[in-house]
C-alpha cells in the first residue's frame, strides 16, 4: 500500500492496539483519551517515511515548508545511497523508498523525538504534536483536507496540538511520544513491504550478495499494487478495525483483549 490514507489508517489501527501494552515505566497510556492521542500520533507518523517523495501526502501537508523539506530529504537520501552502495548496487537516481524506508530510520525518528523532548521540554512536545497530529488530519480526513486550504489544515493542527497539550499529563510524553513515531513508521514500512517493489528495510547495514540496497518483499502471490483495488480493500479493513477498536477503548475493554492476546503468544 502506498496511498497516504491507507498508511494513516493502518497506523491508527496499530497505534490503538500498541497503546494498550506500553510498559508502565515509560509513563504508560492509562486513559482512553491518551490511547486516542497515541493512535493519532502513530497515524501521522505512518506518513513520515514518504517525506522522500515530493508528491506524497506528508510532503504537501504544510504547503511550501514540507515541500522544501521533502526535496531536501529526497536529494539527501539519493546521495546517501550512492555513498553507501555495495559493488553490485546500481547508481541511485531517485531517493524515494531508500533511507527513510529502513527500520534504522524508523528507530532513529522515534529516538530523535524523545531526545528533543528531553532537551527542550514543553516547546518540543507542542511542535511534535502539531506536526504529527497535522499529518494525521491529512491522512485520516483526505477529502476534507484536499478541499481545505493548507493554512486551514495547519490551523486545525495547531488547535489540536494545544488541546492535547492542555489535556494530557506531562508524564505521558517523552519515550511514549517517541515510541508512537517509531510504531507509525514501522507500520508504514510493513505496508510498503507488501507492494511489488518492497523496501530496503535493513540497508545499508545488512548486505546480501554484494548488494547493500536490496529490497525486502513478500512472495509475489502475496504482494499488491500500490494504487490498485487491494489498497482500497486494506483501507476499508483498517477503517473497520479502527472503528471497532475505538469502541473497545472507549468502553475500557481493549486492554484486557490485548493482554489476553499477549498471554496466548507465550
Ligand atoms: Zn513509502
Amino acid at each position: 500500500m502506498v496511498m497516504g490514507p491507507t498508511h494513516a489508517m493502518s497506523g491508527a489501527a496499530v497505534g490503538l492496539a500498541v497503546a494498550q501494552i506500553l510498559p508502565a515505566e515509560w509513563g504508560g497510556v492509562t486513559t482512553s483519551t491518551e490511547a486516542f492521542v497515541y493512535a493519532g500520533l502513530a497515524a501521522g507518523a505512518a506518513l513520515l517515511p514518504d517525506l522522500d517523495s515530493p508528491s506524497a501526502t506528508v510532503s504537501r501537508s504544510f504547503g511550501p515548508f514540507t515541500q522544501a523539506i521533502s526535496r531536501f530529504t529526497e536529494n539527501t537520501c539519493q546521495a546517501f545511497v550512492n555513498m553507501t552502495r555495495g559493488r553490485k548496487d546500481k547508481r541511485c537516481n531517485n531517493g524515494h523508498r531508500t533511507l527513510t524506508h529502513t527500520v534504522w530510520s524508523a528507530l532513529a525518528s522515534g529516538a530523535g523525538a524523545t531526545a528533543l523532548i528531553s532537551y527542550f521540554g514543553k516547546p518540543a512536545v507542542i511542535a511534535l504534536l502539531f506536526f504529527f497530529l497535522g499529518l494525521a488530519i491529512r491522512g485520516l480526513l483526505p477529502e476534507w483536507s484536499k478541499n481545505a486550504d493548507w493554512l486551514l489544515v495547519t490551523g486545525a493542527s495547531a488547535a489540536l496540538a494545544l488541546g492535547v497539550w492542555n489535556y494530557a499529563p506531562e508524564s505521558s510524553f517523552g519515550i511514549i511520544l517517541g515510541s508512537a513515531i517509531t510504531v507509525g513508521s514501522l507500520t508504514h514500512l510493513a505496508g510498503d513491504m507488501a507492494t511489488k517493489a518492497g523496501i530496503p528495510a535493513f540497508a545499508p547495514l545488512v548486505p546480501l550478495k554484494g548488494k547493500r540496497w536490496w529490497n525486502l518483499k513478500l512472495p509475489k502471490a502475496l504482494s499488491i499494487r500500490a494504487d490498485g483495488p487491494a489498497d482500497k480493500f486494506l483501507l476499508f479493513v483498517f477503517s473497520v478495525a479502527v472503528i471497532i477498536q475505538i469502541g473497545l477503548v472507549a468502553s475500557g475493554n481493549m486492554s484486557a483483549i490485548m493482554m489476553d492476546l499477549l498471554s496466548l503468544g507465550r
